[in-house]
């Protein structure tokens, strides 16, 4: 059984008072049977990790490196230190924004890994991939390039997420994200095996919002999602979250 996700990507968005948020979610869900991820923006972690509860809190980066100079990034260590339990990595704003490629998302999450942190790993095709009928192709590249060998159901979490349904209010067909969901499945059981992927939670993520979750989180590859803009109100989240138990 793999218990489903609601992780919320929070973004560049959030100030000190964002843990009321937090705090509402905690006090309306906290018993919920789905595993909670929040992911502030890094300074807020320790903040947030104060009042998560049962809640894990994630960062949105890490740096590949322990420490250094590196003006600016933040180490896994630095965020675990600071509450983190989780941190994103290769997420498609961070690949667009700061090209990185899919050699630096696995030298981040080999990163994560010694620092204790559990890393999620995002893939996903631009609507130009899309339309040429590359979907696969691009996440199967993605995959190869991005998750180390070392990853396993424990230390990483997959999250699929279209490029063109992020922050658009579009999504693939429910039979398209059942597709593509299934075929992650399978690359995955290609690179860790079929055992690792038999127990590893691929999110779906891209315009998640509290009127479609139930039915992508009930589709048997998709265990539960990586949500932006409805992780941000307490009022949204809170549905996600009960989509995600089910
Ligand atoms: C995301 O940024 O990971 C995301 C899925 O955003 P949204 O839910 O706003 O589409």
């Amino acid at each position: 059984m793999r218990r489903k996700i609601a992780a919320g990507n929070w973004k560049m968005n959030g100030t000190r008072a964002s843990r009321a948020v937090l705090e509402a979610l905690v006090r309306d869900h906290g018993d919920t049977a789905a595993e909670v991820i929040i992911c502030p923006p890094a300074p807020l972690i320790p903040i947030l990790a104060d009042a998560a509860g049962a809640f894990s809190i994630g960062g949105q980066d890490c740096h590949a490196a322990a420490s250094g100079p590196h003006t600016g990034d933040i180490s896994a260590e630095t965020l675990k230190d600071c509450g983190a339990s989780h941190v994103i990595v290769g997420h498609s704003e961070r690949r667009a924004d700061h090209g990185e490629s899919d050699a630096d998302v696995l030298a981040k999450a080999e990163a994560a890994y010694r620092a204790g942190l559990v890393a999620i790993i995002c893939v996903g095709e631009t609507e130009a991939e899309r339309d040429a009928g590359q979907t696969t192709a691009v996440v199967a590249r993605q995959i190869e390039g991005s998750v180390t060998t070392s990853a396993t159901a424990e230390n990483t979490v997959i999250a699929y997420e279209p490029v063109w349904a992020i922050g658009t209010g579009r999504t693939p067909s429910i039979d398209e994200i059942a597709e593509t969901h299934a075929a992650l499945r399978a690359m995955v059981a290609k690179r860790l095996g079929s055992e690792t992927a038999a127990a590893m939670r691929l999110l779906y993520g891209g315009s998640v919002k509290p009127g479609n979750a139930a039915e992508i989180f009930a589709l048997e590859d998709v265990d539960g999602g990586l949500v932006g803009g409805a992780s941000l109100k307490a009022e949204d989240f809170g549905p996600i979250i009960d989509a995600a138990a089910g």
